[in-house]
C-alpha cells in the first residue's frame, strides 16, 4: 500500500491509499478517485513525496486538513530568537571596522610625515626620486588624487578621524 496526498482541481487536499503507484494512475485515469469535499474526479498528486514512513517532523498541516481538522493546535511554536533584534549583527562589524580604520589612521599619523596640502606635490616628488622616500600624509583634492593614480603613484584615502569635524 502506498499513500498519496492528492489535490483536486478546486484545491482541496486529501489523502488516499493505493495498492501501488500504477493502481493510482489507473484509478485516477478512470475517474475512480474523487475529492471527498467536492466530488471532483480531476485529482492529481500534491507536489510532495508519497508518505511511506513519515515522522511528526515531516508533517505539514496544510497537506492534511482531514486528519488535523478539529484538533487543537499542537505545532511547536517557533523558537524565540536569542537576540533582541538585528542591531547587534549590524553594529558589531561596523564597530570593528571603525576600530580598524582608527588604527590605520593612528598608524599613518604616527609613522608618516604630515605634508598638508603639499601632499600631491610631495608624493610626486618622492615617486620620481626628487625627494627623500618616506611615508607621508596630507590633503589632496579628488582631482589631485586622480592625477596621482593616473601617474601610477599609489595613494590611499586616510580614514577620517571621528574627531574630525570639517
Ligand atoms: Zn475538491
Amino acid at each position: 500500500m502506498i499513500r498519496y496526498t492528492l489535490v483536486c482541481d478546486a484545491g482541496h487536499s486529501f489523502e488516499s491509499w493505493f495498492p501501488s503507484g500504477s493502481a493510482y494512475d489507473e484509478q485516477t485515469e478512470r475517474g475512480l478517485v474523487t475529492c471527498p469535499v467536492c466530488d471532483s474526479a480531476k485529482v492529481s498528486k500534491a507536489p510532495m513525496a508519497p508518505a511511506v514512513a513519515r515522522t511528526d517532523r515531516d508533517r505539514r498541516p496544510a497537506a492534511e486538513p482531514s486528519a488535523s481538522a478539529g484538533l487543537p493546535a499542537v505545532a511547536n511554536p517557533p523558537p524565540t530568537a536569542p537576540v533582541a533584534g538585528p542591531m547587534p549583527m549590524i553594529a558589531e562589524p561596523e564597530r570593528r571596522l571603525r576600530a580598524l580604520l582608527k588604527a590605520v589612521r593612528e598608524h599613518v599619523v604616527s609613522t608618516a610625515e604630515h605634508v598638508g596640502d603639499r601632499f600631491a606635490e610631495e608624493a610626486r616628488a618622492i615617486h620620481y626620486g626628487d625627494a627623500e622616500g618616506r611615508p607621508i600624509y596630507g590633503e589632496a583634492t579628488p582631482h589631485e588624487a586622480r592625477e596621482l593614480a593616473e601617474e601610477g603613484i599609489e595613494v590611499m584615502p586616510l580614514p577620517p578621524s571621528p574627531d574630525d569635524r570639517h
